[in-house]
């Protein structure tokens, strides 16, 4: 249920009549001030709620029911959009345009740090890199995994990148402690013991979409990370499994403008598993910014013939180079088009 407070609301007010909701209807209440009103979203059981006696307070102007599951990743909880700070100079979301580059798998020091550097000179803003991998066969290169945070550490020390990697399991959040960003990857989006206990700890989660996820199971996602506390969620739109075979995934651009709609939380995009091939990282990139996001997740890697995992999708740094020009551009022509 949301209730929409005048603006003539005095803060004792909305206190008094918070108190009265939590008391009388054993309900949570989640604030959100505007500029110009205040909304209050309860979450719980609201099916015992008047209404109408609701609607009459002094203080009201209007109440209405929220069909949607998901509340706190709602929209209609919170009108503007969620703005992450991370690491106080940079925000993620509300209209800025940001870019994650590096390698699909973290494989030696003068690896990451060699990217590090050059996804930075162009325009990167965090570094990315997997040190723990869901991979397909158990055969394949699982990760560097605790070596390869402290490799992921000594990039973002030489270049001052954030970095993003991704978590695999609940017993490693002491392990990720330093970590900038932690990315919960497609296979793990319903691993909801996994999301209980990132909803505990107050840093961003980059929560990517499950392979055969609907925007829906996506968002209560989300707020299974939100109802534990941690409001920090990015999303990250990745391509998901159709009959087409062509392209590695299908990436689902219309996913991007429905979320916004649905939800204030910042999304992203990874054209590079969507497209499973360099060739169409630029296109599906373009793409990604024209419909709205707020940033992308670009594999880059210094060899991708003889990269440990995602070699066909991975740019080089000078492919990526030219990629990020070109998105850098495509978002200023945007801005100018939406300021007329
Ligand atoms: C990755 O980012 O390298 C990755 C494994 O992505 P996804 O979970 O989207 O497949
Ligand atoms: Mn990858």
């Amino acid at each position: 249920m949301i209730i929409v407070l005048k603006s003539s609301a005095s803060p004792e007010q909305i206190m008094n009549f918070t108190n009265m909701l939590k008391e009388e209807y054993n309900v949570k209440v989640n604030k959100w001030e505007g500029v110009q009103s205040t909304v209050l979203g309860l979450i719980g059981d609201t099916t015992k709620i008047d209404m109408d006696y609701i609607d009459a307070q002094d203080i009201v102007e209007n109440v209405k029911r929220v069909q949607e599951p998901y509340k706190k990743a709602n929209r209609k909880f919170h009108p503007d959009d969620t703005k992450i700070k991370i690491n106080d100079d940079i925000t993620i979301g509300g209209g800025s345009l940001h870019i994650m580059a590096g390698p699909c798998s973290v494989e030696s020091e003068t690896q990451i740090v060699d990217i590090a550097k050059s996804v930075k000179a162009s325009g990167a803003t965090f570094l990315r890199g997997g040190a723990f991998k869901p991979r397909t066969s158990p055969y394949a290169f699982q990760g560097l995994k605790a070596e390869g945070l402290d490799l992921l550490k000594i990039a973002r020390k030489e270049t001052g990148l954030p970095i993003v990697t991704e978590i695999m399991r609940a017993s490693h959040i002491d392990m990720f402690e330093n970590v900038d960003i932690i990315q919960v990857g497609a296979r793990n989006m319903q691993n909801f013991e996994l999301l209980k206990e990132l909803g505990k700890i107050d840093k961003p989660i980059l929560l990517k979409r499950g392979l055969s996820a609907t925007i829906e199971e996506w968002l209560m996602s989300a707020e299974y990370i939100m109802a534990g506390g941690n409001d920090k969620v990015i999303l990250c739109e990745r391509g998901i499994r159709t009959y087409e075979t062509f392209t590695r995934n299908t990436l689902d651009i219309s996913a991007i403008p429905v979320v916004k709609a649905l939800s204030h939380l910042p999304v992203i995009v990874d054209p590079s598993h969507a497209a499973g091939k360099s060739w169409l990282v630029e296109p599906l990139a373009m793409a990604a910014v024209a419909a709205g996001a707020d940033g992308l997740i670009i594999e880059v890697h210094n060899d991708p013939p003889h990269a440990l995992s995602d070699g066909a999708q991975s740019l080089t740094p000078e492919q990526f180079d030219k990629v990020a020009n070109k998105v850098f551009a495509l978002k200023n022509s945007i801005n100018e088009i939406n300021s007329k």
